[in-house]
């Protein structure tokens, strides 16, 4: 971790401040890239065509009830089921209840079966899972120091690890500026990207008091800009000050803070446990360590430093979660710092697994149905359906011919919308193959041919076995 150390006083600045690891449903959600929210008007109803969106109209405005709910505090205890045939936006309509709850909200989705393995218990898998779904934003002042600089002295010192000889440990930069000069100690991390950057005596620098990275340098104005994390831009740094206050927000969720601090190293404040976020994976998560997270996480929160931020948690294919899961899940809601959790289902009336008798709608036990909002999602016309393709080809930056949109329009009708979807990348390789920037009707019957869709493929086992 860089730190700047001001000779002075010898007071370590705050530590450092890696992103949030990436989510694990990230690959998961690249599919619905062209869902920006659920299209709403002020009033809650939902334009045909809105938001990335096509049709779904009924379930998009009830999820904007449901939003309105969230927001109005009135949803703990319960949960959201979504019924409806595969491939009808379930998920969709989950990521995009996320986005309608703010900028940067945890989306976690997963999947019933995926809590079973034979490392994690199912239950555990599911707590991992609703700590992803909870985000904090934390809210640190970075220092950001400005001058000219006056000298540039390593400083040796042995080598910590005892190795032969000595080391440079340090740097000694001395900043002038017009509210006058300060010294200070850089460590080797701060001294390597000096050293990239070419810094000379009389140049123009800014440093980051957390990160401890050197930002822009130069001799003159030209120069004296700083990376603004929020916009993503170069921005002019006013001159002629020691250094500046610069308000960061950082977003993770418990879990990464969880992670972070599974490993030995991981210090006690929300800033070190983030700074460890891209070291590998070390110790167990343990139940222990959760509550002694969410304690400096409460501290943190209550110093006004940091606020939760409630995402959302999908749980698709819900049939697949057994008695003790929805158990520990109708436990889970009750917390006070759960996620929204959002169910999702194409099962109709199905034995809850792990009882022998218990038959109930979707697989889910008579408890917590009572604590659900059930909204009911419809399968797509075939006008729709060649609609979502389009937009989905427009992302995929890829050039469809119209006649191909309708062969892949009849295609979804005979087997599914997402087997369609999936095609339009093999398809456009294809195309590109040959030469071609557009994709036309006989790159899709390739690429059929050489990708099954489960309706197919079933059949083409079936076969076989009979064969055999
Ligand atoms: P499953 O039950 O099989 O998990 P699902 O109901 O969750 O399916 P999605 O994964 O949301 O379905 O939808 C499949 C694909 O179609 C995704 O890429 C999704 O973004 C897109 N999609 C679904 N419905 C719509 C819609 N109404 N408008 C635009 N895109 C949609």
């Amino acid at each position: 971790m860089a730190d700047i150390t001001e000779i002075k006083d010898e007071k370590p600045a705050a530590g450092a401040g890696a992103g949030p690891e990436a989510s694990n449903g990230s690959h998961r959600t690249a599919a619905h890239t062209h869902i920006k929210g659920l299209g709403l008007d002020g009033t809650g109803v939902a334009k045909a065509v809105e938001g990335g969106f096509v049709g779904q109209v009924e379930a998009r405005e009830a999820c904007g009830v449901i939003v309105d709910l969230i927001k109005a505090k009135k949803m703990s205890g319960k949960a959201i089921l979504l019924a409806g045939g595969p491939s009808t936006g379930k998920t969709a309509l989950a990521l995009a209840i996320s986005q309608e709850l703010g900028p940067k909200v945890p989306f976690c989705p997963v999947v019933g079966s995926e809590l079973y393995s034979v490392e994690v218990k199912k239950t555990e898998a599911l707590m991992e899972n609703f700590r992803r779904a909870i985000g904090l934003r934390i809210k640190e002042t970075k220092e950001v120091y400005e001058g000219e600089v006056t000298e540039l002295t390593p400083e040796d010192a042995e080598n910590p690890l005892g190795g032969y000889g000595k080391t440079i440990s340090h740097v000694v930069v001395g900043l002038k500026s017009a509210k006058g000069t300060k010294t200070l100690r850089l460590d080797p991390t701060i001294y390597e990207s000096i050293q990239r950057e070419k810094v000379q005596v009389g140049d123009v620098i800014y440093i980051e008091s957390n990160t401890g990275a050197v930002k822009r340098v130069g001799r003159s104005d030209a120069y004296a800009t700083e990376y603004d994390l929020e916009t993503e831009e170069y921005v002019p740094l006013p001159k002629g000050e020691v250094h500046k206050k610069k308000e960061i927000v950082q977003d993770v969720t418990l879990y990464d803070l969880d992670l972070a601090n599974s490993r030995p190293q991981g210090g006690q404040d929300v800033v070190s446990m983030m700074g460890q976020l891209m070291k590998p994976k070390k110790t167990e998560i343990t139940e222990k360590l959760r509550l002694e997270v969410n304690k400096v996480v409460a501290k943190y929160i209550d110093q006004g430093v940091a606020e939760l931020v409630p995402g959302v948690l999908f749980i698709d294919e819900v049939n697949m979660l057994d008695i003790e899961i929805f158990t520990y899940l109708n436990r889970a809601l009750e917390s006070n710092i759960a996620p929204v959790v959002v169910l999702a289902s194409n099962r109709g009336m199905t034995t809850v697994r792990g009882t022998e008798d218990v038959v109930s709608p979707h697989g889910v036990p008579p408890d917590l149905i009572d604590r659900l909002l059930i909204v009911r999602t419809l399968p797509y016309t075939r006008d729709e359906i060649r609609s979502i393709t389009e937009r989905r080809a427009k992302v995929e930056n890829l050039d469809v011919s119209p006649e191909t949109l309708d062969l892949l329009a009849d295609l979804a009708m005979q087997t599914s919308l997402r087997y369609v979807l999936q095609l339009l990348s093999p398809a456009g390789i294809l195309a590109q193959t040959l030469g071609r920037q557009q994709i036309i009707p006989t790159d899709v019957e390739e690429a059929k041919s050489l990708f099954l869709d489960a309706k197919t493929s079933t059949q083409v086992l079936q076969a076989s076995a009979n064969y055999l």
